[in-house]
């Protein structure tokens, strides 16, 4: 839409995509003053061992306390922050916060087992020439172990990849930090790739959980899930599986052969107490 030139009037031809423009362009300015003010927060979302319920770890998920439009949601701004590079520093903040605070889960219940940190990164970090330094510096400040964390990459991030852009992943899975592939079955990818990438955790996109939610459930659907993670156990991945929201999911999925589960059925995503008390409740109880 033309701004025109030298005033600060717009020309509203869809008063309501203007809305959602002047939004976007209101929030990407917004961001690098709300990084400096600290106004993002994480929320920690439960992965769940599927053949015994126990709190296995969380994924780290970020927020953004909005001064006026409220809480917004990742999809609202990971995108934004992602065309301007800020995803950059912002990426290293969460990273931060979700690292240290995994270190205090550790100090406060050493007994329950040790809670793993999942964290995203976006396609534009895996490009930034100073991801495996900033991510070893921050778990060397932290003290928690690199087998403590693992990193989400999501599957169309890395359709095509070269070994200049899988290199850091590698170092980092050599240092012992897991490597997820998030959305798993979204990307197209080419199955035979897998082998190539680093990784060592597949995320089974949340739309082949819903597929089990249908009754009775497609056969085909069933087929495919099985597939795939025969697929990942042969090539020595472990399966997660997100969206997870009725026991019948479980269930279906467990049945299926897959080791971790992440969903509303288990938790919603939640304050760092909320996730301590989980796992503390699940290593007593
Ligand atoms: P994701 O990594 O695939 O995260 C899972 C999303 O599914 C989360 O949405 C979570 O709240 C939602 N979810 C979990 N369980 C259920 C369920 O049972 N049913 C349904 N319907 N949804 C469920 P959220 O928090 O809105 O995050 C959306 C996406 O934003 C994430 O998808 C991730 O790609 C991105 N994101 C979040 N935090 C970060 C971050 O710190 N850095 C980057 N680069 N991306 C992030
Ligand atoms: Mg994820
Ligand atoms: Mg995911
Ligand atoms: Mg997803």
């Amino acid at each position: 839409r033309a701004k025109s030139a030298g005033g600060n009037r717009y020309e509203i031809a869809d008063p309501e995509a203007d809305a959602r423009t002047i939004t976007r362009y209101g929030l990407t300015t917004a961001l690098p003053t709300a990084l400096a003010r600290e106004e993002f927060f994480i929320e920690y979302q439960p992965l769940v061992n599927l053949a015994d319920g126990s709190v296995r770890g969380a994924e780290a998920l970020v927020r953004w306390s909005h001064p006026q439009h409220g809480t917004l949601s990742p999809d609202r701004f990971i995108p934004l922050a992602e065309h301007t590079g800020l995803i950059v520093p912002l990426g290293r903040w969460v990273l931060d916060q979700a690292v240290r605070q995994a270190r205090e889960w550790e100090e406060r219940h050493a007994d329950a087992g040790p809670l793993r940190i999942n964290v995203n990164l976006s396609p534009h970090q895996l490009h930034y020439p100073g991801l495996v330094s900033d991510t070893v510096e921050i778990l060397q400040r932290s003290g928690l172990s690199p087998g403590s964390l693992c990193l989400e990459v999501t599957e169309s991030a890395l359709i095509g990849a070269d070994d200049d852009l899988l290199k850091p992943l590698r170092r980092l899975a050599e240092m012992g930090v897991d490597i997820a592939l998030d959305d798993f079955g979204t990307g197209y990818s080419n199955l035979a790739n897998l082998r190539r990438l680093p990784v060592s955790v597949l995320k089974l996109d949340r739309s082949f959980t819903q597929g089990m939610q249908r009754f009775p459930v497609d056969p085909v659907d069933l087929r495919i899930v099985e597939g795939i993670v025969g697929l990942a156990h042969s090539l020595d991945l472990s399966v997660t599986v997100e969206g997870v929201e009725t026991g019948a999911q479980a269930d279906q999925l467990r049945e299926l052969g897959c080791d971790t589960a992440q969903g509303w059925y288990y938790a919603r995503p939640g304050p760092p107490d909320r996730l301590h008390e989980l796992a503390l409740v699940d290593a007593v109880g």
